[in-house]
């Protein structure tokens, strides 16, 4: 992409509410715009991000063998009336009334819908199990929308939900989501930990909340600190044994501050105690038969008798992994993508647009960067070198390539990688085939 095609709105000051650096910089690199209070326009800086994490969640969602479907935004109450939710849900729920006076709402959550959608259609043990999920907007109308992305109203969610005849076979995809969270996040470049978590108004028996540690974070955390450096499992088979993945996790010390136990925590080595802060950025629920009890979704066991299914049910706060992934990620000048939800891979600086030198040389390495699929950002614009500097920095891609006729007089540029700073000089060629092995995989 060439800068002076792109749509880049990049902003000189800060905006006064932003109080934390991912919502800081994400108005600033020209990533989002605020609408209203927690809406947002995706700019397209931004929105590509949004879906590169979001095809990130996708693959690993059905790596674990999670089938992917659609549900709609607006739901009809009646579906949450059968489950006692439409009244118990409270102000968060934004509800809608259409032309015919038929009571709606904006769905912040899709248990009840999904249960609809299973109990029309599987009516014998035969089916199970099952475990579907979408990437959805999701709007809850929050007392306090704040943090741009982390704390919206219209946010995008990865919610899971599965379907099984028992506790033991509805754990099984317990773990599978547990799992395919640890490597989820660690692709997208996060530190995620897995703390037992309150079931809020969910519900359920079991559930543990993914959290990335941040000073900005809005929970209290308390952890044994080994469970914040493990390895992702990766490339497993998810129909093995899961739970001795799970329990190399769980046996650790983990908690957010509704699930607290100072017991067991002064229990964890004293040089092994971390209390911090942390984001939730995803959250995993068994809950039983709470939904499809009520909503009479059943099937025909293998006795013939009509048994009630037993659910889970699995977040992933998409839209909010993107400031997620930024205060994770970033320094004084900006943001520092890591390479796999960059949205471009490589920016390339023309310090002498209109020379041409500079600009053939800038075209030769854009050429070259797209086809070996680097993705580049080519700076053509006419800016002053520092203005280029500051917003290549902003933005964050993972490598910068600063072309001047000085250096090309000596047959140079200047390459410097994002994230440790380090520049170094070396012709064209090489800093293809050094891009060129770093895009390898
Ligand atoms: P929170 O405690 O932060 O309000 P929640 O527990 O209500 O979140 P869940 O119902 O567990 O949220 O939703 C699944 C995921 O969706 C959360 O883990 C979070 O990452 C994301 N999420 C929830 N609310 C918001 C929001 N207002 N804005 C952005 N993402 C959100
Ligand atoms: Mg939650």
């Amino acid at each position: 992409m060439r800068l002076s095609r792109y749509f880049l709105p990049v902003l000189k000051e800060t905006p006064a509410d932003a109080t934390i650096a991912s919502h800081r910089y994400m108005l600033r690199a020209g990533m989002m715009k605020q609408n209203s209070a927690g809406i947002y326009t995706w700019l397209p800086l931004g929105f590509k991000v949004l879906k590169k994490i979001e095809a990130i969640v996708r693959e690993e969602q059905n790596k674990a063998g999670a089938v992917e479907m659609l549900m709609p935004t607006i739901q009809s109450a009646d579906l949450w009336r059968e489950t006692g939710r439409y009244e118990a849900y409270g102000p968060e729920m934004l509800r809608i009334t259409d032309r015919s006076d038929r009571e709606m709402l904006y769905g912040p959550t899709n248990e009840d819908m999904i249960t609809d959608v299973f109990r029309s259609f599987v009516k014998s043990y035969k089916d199970l199990p099952q475990l579907l999920y979408h990437i959805q907007w999701k709007f809850r109308d929050e007392r306090r929308p704040r943090f741009g992305v982390m704390r919206g109203r219209e946010f995008l969610m990865k919610d899971a939900y599965s379907f099984d005849l028992s506790q033991e076979d509805s754990v099984r995809n317990y773990n599978r989501m547990f799992v395919a969270y640890l490597n989820t996040y660690a692709r997208l470049g996060l530190k995620a930990v897995p703390m037992r978590a309150d079931t809020g108004p969910i519900g359920g028996d079991l559930s543990h909340e993914f959290l990335i540690l941040a000073e900005t974070g809005e929970s209290e955390v308390f952890c044994h600190k080994d469970l914040v450096e493990m390895a992702p499992p990766g490339n497993i088979d998810y129909d093995g044994d899961l739970q001795s993945i799970v329990n190399s996790r769980t046996s650790l010390y983990a908690a957010t501050d509704e699930m607290h136990d100072a017991n067991a925590f002064a229990n964890v080595p004293k040089d092994k105690q971390l209390s911090a802060r942390g984001i939730e950025v995803g959250h995993i629920f068994y809950f039983g038969d709470k939904y499809s009890k009520p909503m009479g979704a059943t099937v025909m066991g293998p006795d013939g008798k009509d048994v009630p299914i037993m659910m889970g049910s699995y977040g992933i706060g998409v839209s909010r992994l993107v400031g997620g992934i930024i205060e994770a990620h970033h320094d004084a000048d900006g943001i520092i993508w890591p390479k796999s939800v960059a949205p471009f891979g490589v920016g390339i600086i023309n310090l002498k647009t209109g020379d041409d030198l500079t600009d053939t040389a800038c075209d030769d390495l854009y050429r070259r960067l797209s086809i070996m699929g680097a993705d580049p950002l080519y700076d053509d614009k006419a800016d002053r070198g520092g203005v280029k500097f500051g917003r290549m920095d902003l933005i964050g891609l993972p490598f910068q390539v600063i072309v001047g006729p000085r250096g090309l007089k000596n047959g140079v540029v200047e390459v410097k990688n994002r994230s440790t700073g380090a520049r170094q000089e070396m012709s064209i060629d090489a800093t293809i085939e050094m891009l060129s092995a770093e895009f390898a995989e």
